[in-house]
């Protein structure tokens, strides 16, 4: 394995980062004239920690790993971001993904003018550690990875992740945004041994979170430092953490709509079997479900005929013709499923 300093692009590795106020001073104090806030209008003429310690401390205790090994950011979209700025000279080094995977990756690759190279998966979705290997060169720095996959619904394989963790000399980058809705564990426990990689997880999905802009990434203490050193100093805004940490002291919450979401999943995937114009139901690990239809773009412009919007994935590649459809509460999928079976083909 590279010495994971030598991946780092110089620019980086030599900055010296922006020290804010709220930085520079740790301790007890009554009066704060070192920001320039208003005085007024408390709490939030005050900038907020931006080091979201309190909400780290929550973090660590939920999934039982320090603070120094989670980043906290606006939404998981952001952490992306910064792991590709880290890492990717723009016009010289790339990254690799997998295909169809979430488009993100790609978008904030070109975004950067990094070259994103992407690998399909099997016709059955499955993960080909070898290819992804192979699509590898000297400049890849940076291997792009989502389970469950979006939008195909289903669990990577673990070998096969593991296998690239091994083989490649890089940084790996494992999404688990919707890892609460699947049968295995996360990924953050290969973190001991596995010093190349970057778990992702969010509060938008089984936390219902998605309003307030929330994204994890759990890593090395060294990845977290590069990433705490290059976001905006303020990143998470104090609504955001005062937010993030209420939905996470309410578990219990979050296991009651989980398993309601879990029922509904397979309540759906049963009716979507019995639609004449059902193709394919693929099996999901997440809060969605990707169904293959004789005519998606018929389907999906019916549906919003009908006021219910899903994701029409026809034009993504593997996926002719499928439709992503969240699972909502029962009386929205109620809803899709009446919809559904008035549909006159
Ligand atoms: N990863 C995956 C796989 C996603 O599907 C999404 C959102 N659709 C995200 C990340 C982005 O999550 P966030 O809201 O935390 O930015």
């Amino acid at each position: 394995m590279k010495n994971l300093q030598d991946l780092l692009r110089p620019n980086i590795r030599s900055l010296k980062p922006y020290s804010s106020a709220r930085d520079e001073f740790h301790g007890e104090a009554s009066v704060f004239l070192d920001a320039n806030e208003n005085p007024y209008n408390e709490p939030y003429n005050r900038y907020p920690d931006p080091m979201q310690r309190a909400l780290k401390e929550r973090i660590s205790v939920l999934k039982d790993i320090a603070p120094e090994h989670i980043f906290t950011g606006n939404g998981s979209d952001e952490a992306i971001d910064l792991v590709i700025r880290a890492f990717c000279e723009p016009g010289i080094d790339n990254m690799v993904t997998i295909t169809p995977s979430y488009g993100m990756y790609e978008v904030a690759a070109d975004i950067n003018n990094v070259k994103c190279v992407r690998v399909p998966l099997s016709a059955d979705f499955r993960l080909d550690a070898g290819a992804v290997l192979d699509a590898a060169d000297s400049h890849t720095k940076l291997i792009c990875l989502c389970s469950p996959n979006n939008p195909t619904g289903n669990l990577l394989d673990r070998e096969e992740i593991y296998r690239i963790l091994k083989y490649f000399n890089g940084i790996v980058v494992a999404d688990e945004a919707y890892i609460d809705f699947a049968p295995s564990l996360s990924l953050i426990r290969g973190l001991v041994s596995y010093p190349n990689l970057i778990v992702l997880q969010t509060l938008s999905k089984a936390w219902g979170g998605a309003g307030i802009r929330l994204g994890m990434a759990f890593a090395s203490p060294w990845i977290i430092d590069v990433l705490n050193k290059i976001k905006y100093p303020y990143n998470v805004s104090l609504v955001a953490q005062e937010h993030a940490l209420a939905l996470l002291k309410r578990e219990n919450r979050m296991e009651d709509q989980l398993a309601v979401i879990l029922n509904e999943r397979a309540r759906l995937g049963e009716a979507l079997g019995k639609l004449p114009f059902v193709r394919r139901i693929y099996p999901s690990d997440a809060n969605f479900i990707l169904v293959r239809v004789n005519d998606a773009d018929y389907t999906y412009n019916y549906l919003v005929g009908r006021k219910v919007i899903v994701r029409n994935r026809h034009r993504v590649s593997l996926c002719e013709n499928c439709l992503r459809i969240t699972v909502g509460a029962p009386e929205e999928n109620n809803m899709l499923i009446k919809a559904l079976n008035e549909m006159t083909l």
